[in-house]
């Protein structure tokens, strides 16, 4: 369907322009009040013209929206730009980052199936899997990232998805994303990917063989820390099943927090580049430092997965991680002594961030599980925003000066 959207101008005027203006311009369906920036349709229902045209819209013989737990003008406008962003056939908009990794897994998989999770994915997502779709049967095993070998050992008969995260939080792994996608479809078995901390901004894991991924809204997308939002994209064939889930079951996205990322959309790319950019300066000047042990950032040639970080992503990401030297005392003193950055464990935010992974995101798993996935205690994890390369470094060297 061709919806016009401007005198004289179709959808399909966008075929073949280039991620910057999609990220401006897809999605946008103008209403006759001819406005220039995407509306705010604050409405859960839709009215008809006649019974006729209702039954028609409920049977689906007719386009149209029904009700906004199905379809809401402004969150569609969100869908089809992310979707355009990632090359995606379809996406569908959810309430948050976990609604779309649970709308992944309750539409794709059922009772009996295996999935395989990288062993370093957000702690949120670990306890989905563990404390609740393992009750409902789905079996759930956990893989180093990196080791391609690992996981296609890991492989059984009945392995229907497998779920990464690329690049890790906090230490900033990656997995060859192509080569799982052929390892994955030569069992049968489908790719998921949580594109969060790239963005497609830096990162389509759909060109690159997945087959359906899922983000944080709430984090780069938004990304000044206003709202909670998520989104699943991929082929239709898929996509249908998880927006039968969603519509049923109701994790939707409100049209308000919609508009939000529909405007933060139209900075991503630009944003992206300068959260790269400062956080590629702080750890070249981290790695220096006496007080720092090791740093954990891709865009470093000290990363052991440096030259997959530069065929993959188009730049490294802004979570820098380092462990300083001491222990967990020390760890806390240096994110103590910063008076700039704030002290949480978001991350997204043109307001950069500092966290001490093993005692909050990290804090639950035991310490044997903790050294498992090397979150050691004298890691700090910054997630770099937008303030002044010359201020942040200057708080760092407090928390350095009080090591
Ligand atoms: C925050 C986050 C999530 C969960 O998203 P919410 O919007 O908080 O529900 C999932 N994956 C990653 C990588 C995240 O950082």
């Amino acid at each position: 369907m061709t919806i016009e959207w401007q005198a004289g101008r179709l959808d399909s005027d966008l075929d073949g322009v280039g991620f910057d203006t999609l990220a401006v311009r897809a999605g946008q369906h103008r209403s006759p009040e001819g406005e220039h920036s995407e509306a705010i349709y604050p409405t859960s229902s839709y009215v008809f013209r006649t019974a006729a045209d209702a039954a028609a819209r409920f049977a689906g013989e007719v386009p149209g929206n029904v009700y906004s737990r199905y379809t809401n003008p402004t969150v569609r406008a969100f869908e089809e730009r992310i979707a355009a962003l990632e090359g995606a056939e379809q996406a569908v908009a959810t309430s948050s980052g976990m609604s779309a990794i649970l709308s992944i897994v309750m539409s794709l998989c059922s009772a009996g199936d295996h999935v395989l999770v990288s062993r370093s994915v957000f702690g949120s997502t670990i306890s989905l899997f563990e404390k609740y779709l393992k009750r409902f049967g789905v079996q759930v095993d956990y893989v180093p990232l990196a080791d391609l070998d690992a996981w296609a050992a890991a492989f059984k008969p009945n392995t229907k998805l497998l779920f990464v995260e690329s690049p890790s939080n906090p230490l900033a792994e990656l997995v060859d994303i192509a080569a799982l996608a052929e390892i994955a479809h030569g069992k049968g078995a489908l790719l998921a990917v949580d594109n969060c901390f790239c963005t497609p901004a830096l990162q389509q894991p759909i060109s690159l063989g997945a087959d359906i991924i899922m983000h944080s809204a709430t984090k780069y997308i938004d990304g000044q820390g206003r709202s909670m939002g998520g989104v699943v994209a991929g082929k239709a064939e898929l996509m249908k099943e998880v927006v039968g889930f969603l519509r049923t079951a109701g994790p939707t996205l409100s049209p308000f927090n919609a508009w939000i990322f529909l405007k933060g959309l139209e900075t991503l790319r630009v944003r992206m580049q300068a959260h790269c950019a400062s956080a590629q300066q702080l750890a070249e000047w981290l790695e220096q430092q006496p007080g720092i042990e090791h740093v954990y950032y891709a865009g470093l040639p000290s990363h052991p997965q440096h030259e997959l970080a530069k065929r993959q992503q188009r730049a490294f990401g802004a979570v820098v991680s380092f462990e300083v030297r001491g222990g967990k005392e020390a760890a806390w003193r240096f994110i103590d002594a910063t008076r700039v950055i704030s002290i949480t464990t978001n991350l997204g935010d043109t307001k950069t961030t500092i966290a001490h992974p093993a005692t909050t995101s990290h804090g639950r798993l035991s310490p044997q599980e903790r050294a498992n996935a090397g979150i050691r205690d004298n890691l700090v994890r910054v997630a770099v925003g937008l303030e002044d390369i010359a201020d942040l470094k200057a708080d760092l060297a407090r928390g350095l000066a009080a090591l």
